[in-house]
């Protein structure tokens, strides 16, 4: 369904994607690792969008994806639907005067009727323990409740492909937890963007790695990642650490797991 081939990114001077070629089937589930800087996030918005390659194609269901394609009201409208993306910080997403209105804007704006508005924000405010808040503002909900928020305001919409940018960074374990378990059962085509190793297992079945080079430096089983030291180094994930004891030294790996 996605496809980017020799895509390359850079802000003025600083390359931060370099010849990424990924394909990506319906109803998989991937998770994105990278240290701080790879260019995850710079990736999940070129897959919404937001962002457009420098060089190098990305095509939806072969349809080519770039500036001038947004200009199609009609492929636009499919394209904002079934491809969405959730920010790292929820708080850039929210803006409406009450929960219910914020899951009813990308409907809205998609030209819903109300009566299917309400269906379906009844029904992911349900799901996602809302109701309560519907008539209350966004911006006084906790900090987990709004990501939540954020991820329903995506749901209504039913997306194909759902984008996560380190969804758990802000998270406590509880609700960690629950957003593991959500994905897991949730049947849609997922990419989760996170720099934490520990967590990539839980998140997805087929792991892709950006490099320190900025380059996708592995692409499978997350198992067999977690056995190759040399692709965990050059992603910035192990470091070698030297220690002296009275006058004998020894290295060992280590392991950057940020919690
Ligand atoms: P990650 O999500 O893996 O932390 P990003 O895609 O956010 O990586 O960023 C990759 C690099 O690009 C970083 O060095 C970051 O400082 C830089 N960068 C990100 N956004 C911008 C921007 N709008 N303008 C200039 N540099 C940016």
């Amino acid at each position: 369904m996605i496809e980017l081939s020799g895509v390359f990114y850079s802000y003025d001077d600083e390359e931060v994607l370099r010849d990424i070629n990924l394909t990506i089937r319906e109803g998989e589930r991937l998770v994105l690792l990278g240290i701080n800087g790879s260019g995850k996030t710079t990736l999940l918005k070129i897959l919404n969008a937001l962002l457009f390659p420098q060089k190098g194609i990305y095509t939806y269901f072969g349809v080519r994806v770039e500036k001038g394609k947004l200009k199609d009201r009609e492929f636009t409208k499919k394209f904002r639907k079934e491809v969405v993306l959730l920010f790292q910080n929820p708080d850039v997403m929210l803006f409406n005067p009450t929960v219910y209105d914020e899951m009813a804007f990308s409907l809205r704006q998609l030209g819903f009727g109300e009566r299917e508005i309400r269906e379906r924000v009844l029904y992911w405010a349900d799901r996602f323990g809302l109701l309560p808040y519907l008539d209350r503002t966004p911006f006084r909900l906790s900090g987990g409740q709004k990501q939540k928020l954020c991820l329903a305001c995506l749901l209504v919409l039913e997306p194909k492909v759902l984008l996560l940018d380190e969804p758990t960074a802000n998270l406590d374990p509880k609700t960690t937890g629950w957003l593991v378990d959500f994905l897991y059962d949730l049947k849609v085509t997922t990419l989760v963007s996170t720099h934490n190793l520990s967590l990539a297992p839980e998140l997805g079945d087929r792991l892709i790695v950006l490099g320190e080079d900025h380059t996708l430096i592995y692409d499978g089983r997350v198992e067999e990642f977690l056995k190759d030291e040399d692709k965990m180094l050059k992603a910035g994930l192990l470091h070698r650490h030297r220690h002296k004891h009275g006058d004998k030294e020894h290295s060992h790996y280590h392991l950057h797991d940020h919690l």
